[in-house]
């Protein structure tokens, strides 16, 4: 399960396949980490520095962290892809395509403009996707090769 947890300054990633349950997150900042709760991570409930450092220390690398730059993601079920856009202007700076097939969501292509690169924000892209297919219990295929890095 790919899940991405959001507050006004950072993104935190969960892969709950990388995940063996050694607590350093729940132990660290409590009240984020809640494995008693739905959703499990409360991003409201700290402040970012806080939720950094313990991610930080996740052992297992199942959470990491990104700063969101001020660009926001948005997943367009119609269009068949997760968009970036940036700041009030809403320029798009990026997208992850997918296409239907009878085994799942084919994940066929990630694009960052260069001018945005190294931000976190591909990977946001690729959660997207692979999380609103999850909800669906849909099969995520990741044919394109930075998909399939991140998944
Ligand atoms: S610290 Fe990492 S490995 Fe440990 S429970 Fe939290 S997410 Fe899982």
């Amino acid at each position: 399960m790919h899940r991405a947890y959001e507050n006004e300054d950072i993104t935190v990633f969960w892969d709950s396949e990388k995940c063996f349950h050694a607590k350093e997150c729940v132990r660290g900042c409590p009240e984020v980490f809640d494995i008693t709760k739905r959703p499990w991570i409360d991003m409201s409930r700290a402040e970012s520095a806080r939720i950094w450092q313990t991610v930080s220390r996740c052992p297992s690398k199942a959470l990491t962290c990104a700063y969101k730059h001020e660009v926001s993601i948005e997943f367009d079920e119609a269009a068949k892809r997760s968009t970036a856009y940036a700041g009030d202007s809403r320029e798009p700076v990026g997208e992850c395509d997918y296409r239907e097939s009878e085994d799942g969501w084919v994940i066929v292509h990630t694009e960052v403009s260069p001018g945005h690169a190294g931000k976190g924000i591909a990977k946001r892209l690729v959660f997207k996707v692979a999380e609103e297919a999850e909800k669906r219990k849909i099969p995520v295929i990741p044919v394109c090769s930075y998909a399939a890095k991140v998944l």
